[in-house]
This record gives structure tokens, sequence and C-alpha cells, in this order.
């Protein structure tokens, strides 16, 4: 009997849960009603964002259009997803819910209260305006506007980080000797805190110690943390580049020697990844290589893969937790 009436009351929730129907206007305008609350479009309202492609950290203020009058004392609502369009129940979901507030007189939002749209999830982004009565029964919606949120370029990872990489490459030059050398790395980020877009890089790593000079030095390109929230208000960490050095074979004897630049390793490794790759490392001696007992301070430099284009712009949220 009690499993009778539970079933009873789950098919009851079903029913209840699932009330839906379509209906059009005088102007064709679809409106649907869903458990009692009405939604349909209305092409007078606008984000005017359609077609923007900024990088991320970029702040939209005044973007917002209302029809004059019409939805005074209504709440608005910017909603938005990665590749698909937003869900009106998205209202209800923090997650992809980027801005809200209070319609005034006239379809003003108030000057207090400047609706700030801050884009700082990378991504191919499609957003709606959403405006809903205080009974919260009807629902009004803008047409899907689309908007390209950009990782940062690798120009800027150099003006941010060029001296970090001199600095490694000085500490790889510092640490070898007689007894070994080793070399370093970090990966490169993207990052969104307190409102700000920046790019930043993790401590700097120490590869293994190398102490036979027959050998290669090698760096280990464990996946970085990604932090990738749902909330453009929240920190987030994406990696978007990755930079390491090579060793000096100044300790070596002279038959020692090796190629400069990217090795087979480092080009299969850039290779899987869609991101800005950086070396330290000597200029050639002789037919792209060095040779054992050269000047440990000669001619060096920084050399680039991949560093023509920035990382690839999310066409799904999963595209986020991939590089
Ligand atoms: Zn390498």
């Amino acid at each position: 009997m009690k499993e009778k009436i539970i079933y009873v009351f789950m098919l009851l929730i079903v029913i209840v849960s699932c009330t839906e129907e379509e209906s059009f206007d005088e102007y064709g305008v679809r409106i649907l009603k869903k458990n009692g609350v009405v939604f349909a479009m209305d092409s007078r309202l606008s984000l005017n964002l359609d077609g923007t492609n900024d990088y991320m950290g970029v702040r939209k203020e005044n973007v917002l259009t209302f029809p004059e009058g019409e939805y005074d004392g209504w709440r608005y609502y910017v909603i938005g997803n990665i590749g698909a369009e937003p869900n009106y129940k998205i209202i209800d979901d923090p997650s992809i819910h980027y801005t809200e507030g209070i319609i005034y007189a006239d379809g003003e939002v108030s000057q207090k209260v400047v609706p700030r749209i801050f884009l700082s999830i990378p991504g191919e982004w499609k957003f709606k305006l959403v405006v809903q009565n205080e009974k919260k029964d009807t629902i009004r919606v803008s047409k899907v506007e689309n908007v390209e949120v950009w990782f940062p370029d690798p120009l800027e990872i150099e003006a941010a980080l060029s001296d970090d990489m001199y600095e490694a490459w000085n500490e790889t030059l510092e640490d070898a000797s007689e007894m070994g050398r080793r070399e370093k790395s970090f990966w490169i980020y993207a990052v969104a805190k307190n409102g700000e877009v920046s790019v930043q890089r993790d401590e700097i790593k120490d590869g293994l110690w190398i102490m036979n000079c027959d050998e290669t030095a090698h760096t280990d390109f464990t996946a970085p943390e990604i932090i990738s929230p749902l909330d453009p208000l929240d920190e987030a960490w994406y990696p978007i580049g990755f930079f390491h050095t090579h060793t000096p074979l100044t300790y070596c004897p002279p038959e020692a020697h090796r190629g400069v630049g990217f090795s087979g390793g480092d080009i299969q490794a850039v290779g899987a990844h869609g991101i800005a790759f950086y070396l330290y490392d000597y200029s050639a001696d002789f037919e792209g290589e060095i040779y054992g007992g050269h000047d440990l301070h000669q001619a060096a430099k920084l050399y680039y893969e991949n560093c023509e284009e920035r990382r690839p712009t999310p066409k799904s949220w999963a595209d986020l937790d991939t590089y």
C-alpha cells in the first residue's frame, strides 16, 4: 500500500513537471507556456554584443536595451553558455548567470548600479537578455547574441614573463657544475582573479639532475592544474603556454655535443597541445650543435613554437579543461 502511494505521488510529480504548451501570437512569435510560466521572444530586447570578439578580462557596460516603459519594474538577467544556447532555467542556476538587476522607469536601469558584463571565461559564448515580471509568470527573452572571448595573445605572454624566462635560464647556468646539470620549467596561465585578468606562471620547477655527459636532460610536461569556474567572477587558471630551458655542456669533455633548440621529444609534446611553447637555449656553435667545454655565458636565446596564435577559443565547456 505504502509503495503504491509513493508510486502515484511520483507519477503526479512527473505529470506536473512536464506541462508545456506552445502557441504563436499574431506576429508569429513562439510563446511557450511551461509550468504556468509564459516564455516569449521580444526582438526589441537587446544585449548589443552580437559579433563582439575580445580578450578575456574585458568589461562591457551599458549594452542592454529595453523597450521604453514596457518592462518597468521587471527584473533583468543576462545569461550565457559556451557553444550552445543558454536556457531560461539558468535563471535559477547561478552557474552561467552573468548579471541581473531591476529595470527602472522608461526602460532604464539604475544609474547607481550599471550592469557590467565581465568577460572572464574564454569561449564561443551565446548570450541572451531575459526579463521577468514581478509575479514571475511571464518571461521575455532577446534573440541569441554571439560573443567570442579570447585567451591572451602570445605577445602578452612575452611582455609578462620574458624576465622570468631569463631568470630561469640564469638559474640553469648557476646549477651547472662538474657535478651535473638540470633543466628548469614553468607553466604559463591566464588567470582571472578579483575582477582582473593577467598572465602568470607557476613556480620554476627543477628537472632531474643529469650527471652523465652522454645523457640528455629532461623536463616533465605533467599537466598543470586547471581551475575552470562556472561563475565568471570566480578565480580561474587556464594553461596557455609552457616554458623550459636546456642545459650547458660547459663541464663536459669536448667530444660531448647536442643539438640546440627544441628536441624531438619537445616537438612531440608541443604537437600534443595547441599552446605556445618557449625554450631558452644556446645559439648553435656549429651546424645546429654545441660542444663540451663551451663558455657558460656564450650567446643564448629564446626559441618559440606555436607562438603566432593564441590558445584556441573553447567551443564547449569541455574545451576549457583540455589544452
Ligand atoms: Zn627540451
